[in-house]
């Protein structure tokens, strides 16, 4: 599959942000670190007036971010989790939302504790499982969350599917786009109403900034949206908009590296005696390979794998890798190894986790863009360790 399914994305996102300065035509967009923006005169203000509100090293990335995704309106938050929690701001306590049972396990925390406190209803459930899918839509949700690729364990949900489900009983459907970049999928274009991401990972893609952001498909919710993002004081800095815009220029060249390597990953792998069981949509024999290549752009580059042996082999993998940094977060250029039990998904209960899938011998890498050699010879001697 190729990256440049859109001839413009590439060029869209290299040109981000260029020719905004009419004062001084800086080529790159300035970075704007005023708090405050001041009045014409009496109750005549300018576009600006204060950077919760608006600012316009922000405007600007959330502008580009909405073209790349092809919706109406961007809103850029402080974190991914910022975003997670403003879509909350849509629900009322008897509302219903519906969440993957599989998903990230920050939202996963997010969602479940909010729920105790009566915030809203909540059902979690298997996405891909259509009798389930089927009853907890019979419960007419406000809002229904989708994450395709999962976190960690790449599960994929036909996405156009889905939405068409949820909206024949009118539930709005957001849909996390962390793992793919809009460069790899446009869920907008599939159908959803609202997608997120945290911006932490791919689209700044240097793992310096941690921020997120949501792109609307229609101007009325955007404006919802933003009014509400405002209002409880969410919104992304200056500083961190300038650093996520200036990654964003290579998003597209960055993946199409990023994905070549991962799929060298995945087939050196799958054959290997020191793994149980491999997570990777890219190989034909992924349960969701056939949806993921009718709605995504490429693979990505995150996979997950079951290491024989257990924690103990696990332990002894992570001890016997020089280049892979132990670390959670994924999406930077450099490689990244983790254990979502005790990492990315510890905010979920361990009988949660073992609902969803996730075991003490799953490893999930964010597989960087340094030399594939150097990534495989570094596999290659980890897992032998891993068997000793
Ligand atoms: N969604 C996914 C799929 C994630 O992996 C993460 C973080 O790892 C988040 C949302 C939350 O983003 P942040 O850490 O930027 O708050």
């Amino acid at each position: 599959m190729s990256i440049n399914h859109k001839s413009n994305i590439t060029t869209s996102a290299v040109r981000a942000g260029i020719n905004n300065d009419q004062h001084h035509g800086a080529v790159v967009a300035p970075i704007h670190l005023s708090s405050t923006y001041s009045l014409k005169g009496f109750n005549e203000k300018r576009q600006f007036d204060y950077s919760r509100t608006g600012n316009p090293t922000r405007a600007i990335f959330a502008d580009v971010i909405a073209d790349l995704e092809q919706g109406s309106v961007g809103i850029v938050t402080s974190t991914g989790m910022a975003a997670v929690h403003l879509l909350c701001q849509l629900l009322s306590v008897d509302d219903t939302v519906i969440i993957p049972h599989d998903c990230y396990g920050g939202s996963f925390r997010l969602f479940t504790h909010l729920a105790k406190r009566g915030q809203f209803k909540l059902i979690v459930v298997d996405q891909n499982d259509q009798q389930a899918l089927d009853k907890a839509l019979a419960h007419i949700p406000k809002l229904v969350l989708l994450e395709s690729p999962s976190n960690p364990l790449l599960r994929i949900v036909d996405i156009e599917e889905v939405t068409k489900a949820c909206h024949r009983v009118g539930a709005l459907v957001a849909v996390d786009n962390t793992f793919l970049s809009p460069a790899l999928q446009q869920p907008l274009t599939l159908g959803a109403d609202i997608v997120f991401h945290s911006t932490t990972k791919y689209i700044n893609g240097h793992s310096d900034v941690v921020g997120g952001v949501l792109v609307t498909k229609t101007a009325e919710l955007g404006a919802t949206l933003a009014w509400w993002a405002n209002c409880i004081g969410i919104t992304g800095s200056a500083f961190d908009s300038f650093l996520a815009l200036r990654g964003l220029k290579t998003l597209p060249v960055r993946m199409k590296q990023h994905q070549e390597n991962a799929l060298q990953v995945a087939n050196f792998l799958k054959n290997h005696d020191a793994i149980d069981a491999i997570y990777f949509p890219g190989l034909p024999e992924h349960k969701g390979h056939d949806i993921a290549k009718k709605q995504q752009f490429g693979y990505g580059a995150m996979l997950s794998f079951e290491v024989k042996g257990g924690v103990e082999a696990v332990k002894k993998l992570f001890d016997n890798l020089e280049l892979f940094t132990l670390a959670q977060s994924l999406g930077g250029v450099e490689s990244l190894i983790s254990h979502p039990s005790t990492m990315t998904h510890a905010g979920m209960e361990i009988a949660d986790q073992l609902e969803a899938g996730i075991t003490q011998s799953l490893v999930r890498i964010s597989v960087g863009i340094e030399d594939i050699k150097d990534i495989l010879a570094d596999l290659a001697h980890g897992l032998a360790q891993s068997q000793q």
